[in-house]
């Protein structure tokens, strides 16, 4: 058996094997994965059980009479599943899986493309009823006429040729094309007409249940010990795709064998969250006392303002130590999965943003660069409230926002034409800088207030580098006892000296309140 093959092409040796589809089959008895691989996405598979139905009989269908779609469009984000959701029905199935991405046909030689659809097509014949998998769809069903060099290019003809077979075939032969994109808006008119790509399934990132149960999916391959909380990285890892949870586990395993530990332990999990979310620590990155310190009192800023402000998330994590670009991070723990944000919220998340620059205004005397991302992100989160969310009384509940920052929504049009005048203009200016000015005045009077909490939080930067979410709670109550961190580190050491045994992490896990959904924004200031 074998795991890939090259389809011979109708052009042939003579021209240096340039129609050779590269697409690559998975033969049934090779694709192991099924629709327990993969987690969440129960719409999905909902819509998808039916394509299996018919791949294991067609005959079923056609008997009746029943129509089934030629095409089905995955939409959704990299690394969302979309190549494991269709693996998976063919899996289910148990039929072959070709597989072939838009981006195998971008080539220099016309005609090159469409050989290589033809070929795909007459070999998949063959194997019929199967599944052709079409990743980036994007890369050849691009709307035509859009690029350079006029309309005759090579992906116009890869493209027509892709339509002439979806159209030449009966479903009835059993073929099933998916396809998958995260650029749905770009693709040409004629591929989303009736009759061919009939089905669109979009898969969102996971929300928090979702990661829950990805996480578990991908649990089962790794030696786990039971200190391991995958709810906890779940709830730490909002906007992360199936792929970066998978690469998550990866991570912590990776960590734990370097350290020769028998199962990778909370410590690691918690270590190769934050890695891959914001980077690798820089431990070695020299910053000299007082760089240390102006960080310490950004982050206590930010911390200090996050505690006392009513309706911010709860401080999850302090830290000096530096990752990726930052130079230290304040980190939130989302209390629910977020689907809509009110004004009194984003108020508040101002204020927290403002709160490590005002610290430094405060306490240093000068200001640095290190509030750069807080600042652009407050300015996004202002911008937003005044002309997309109608949160200004004297601009109104009117959208006045020409949204180009996703791409999305940019159309083949390119940049779109601002809708209102100078004047407006000029106006959106100063409420967002109100808003941010006010945001900065109420960030001034918490941490003037709690001065001596900032002041504390700081020292006790300097000397721990991170302070998790007991010690603020600690610092902020006015409770906190140097003598008793000390012991909860120890504490936590000698439980990382003993490496004990491995516990199947399946039974670990935990309820998760009903009726949460959708995702929320990664916080971290
Ligand atoms: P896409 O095709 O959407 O870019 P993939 O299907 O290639 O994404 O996903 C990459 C990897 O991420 C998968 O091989 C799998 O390990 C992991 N993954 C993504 N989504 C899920 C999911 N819903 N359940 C389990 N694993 C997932
Ligand atoms: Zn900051």
């Amino acid at each position: 058996v074998s795991l890939s093959f090259l389809v011979e092409s109708s052009i042939g040796a003579s021209s240096m094997n340039f129609g050779k589809s590269p697409a690559r089959l998975l033969t049934k008895d090779r694709n192991k994965v099924t629709f327990k691989d993969v987690a969440g996405c129960d719409e999905a598979k909902e819509e998808l059980q039916e394509i299996v139905e018919f791949l294991r009989d067609p005959t079923k269908f056609t008997a009746l009479g029943a129509k089934i779609p030629k095409g089905v469009l995955c939409i959704g984000a990299p690394g969302t599943g979309k190549t494991l959701i269709a693996k998976a029905v063919a899996g289910e199935a148990d039929r072959p899986f070709f597989f072939i991405s838009g981006s195998d046909f971008v080539e220099m030689f016309v005609g090159v493309g469409a050989s290589r659809i033809r070929d795909m097509f007459a070999e998949a014949r063959k194997c019929s009823p199967c599944i052709i998998f079409m990743d980036e769809i994007d890369a050849v069903g691009r709307h035509r006429g859009g690029g350079v060099g006029g309309g005759h290019d090579e992906r116009e003809q890869t493209l027509n040729q892709l339509l002439v077979e979806m159209d030449g075939f009966d479903p009835s032969e059993g073929i099933i094309l998916i396809a998958a994109t995260n650029r749905p808006d770009v693709l040409d008119k004629a591929l989303l007409r009736p009759g061919r790509f009939d089905r669109r399934i979009v898969i969102d990132l996971p929300d928090v249940k979702g990661r829950m149960e990805i996480l578990k999916v991908h649990a089962r391959k790794i030696k786990m010990d039971a200190s391991v909380d995958l709810m906890d990285i779940a709830r730490n890892t909002p906007g992360a795709s199936g792929a970066d949870l998978a690469n998550i586990l990866n991570e912590a395993a990776l960590l734990a064998a370097r350290k020769g530990r028998s199962a990778v332990t909370n410590l690691e999990a918690r270590e190769a969250c934050d890695k891959v979310r914001y980077g690798k620590e820089r431990r070695s990155l020299e910053i000299d006392a007082n760089e240390k310190k102006t960080t310490a009192y950004h982050e206590s800023g930010h911390a200090i303002v996050g505690l006392f402000v009513k309706y911010a998330d709860p401080v999850d994590k302090v830290t000096i130590i530096p990752r990726g670009f930052s130079l230290g991070a304040t980190h939130f723990m989302p209390k629910k999965n977020r689907l809509s944000y009110w004004k009194r919220e984003l108020l508040d998340q101002l204020a927290v943003l403002m709160g490590g620059r005002v610290a430094e205004e405060v306490f240093v005397g000068d200001i640095s660069s290190g509030a750069q991302m807080d600042i652009t992100q407050a300015t996004k989160l202002a911008r937003s409230m005044v002309c997309e969310w109608g949160m200004t009384d004297s601009l109104g509940t009117v959208a006045y926002d020409e949204r180009s920052d996703s791409g999305m929504y940019l159309g083949s049009a390119g940049m779109q034409e601002r809708t209102y005048s100078d004047e407006t203009a000029k106006y959106i200016d100063g409420e967002v800088r109100k808003i941010i000015d006010e945001a900065h005045l109420r960030a001034t009077e918490i941490i003037k207030e709690h001065r001596d909490q900032v002041q504390l939080m700081t020292e006790m930067l300097m000397e721990f580098e991170t302070l998790d979410r007991k010690d603020v709670e600690e610092i902020s109550k006015g409770v906190w006892d140097i003598a008793n961190k000390r012991a909860r580190l120890k504490a936590q050491e000698e439980l990382q000296k003993k490496t004990p045994p491995p516990a199947p992490i399946l039974n670990k896990e935990q309820p998760f309140p009903p009726g949460a959904a959708g995702t929320s924004e990664p916080q971290q200031v």
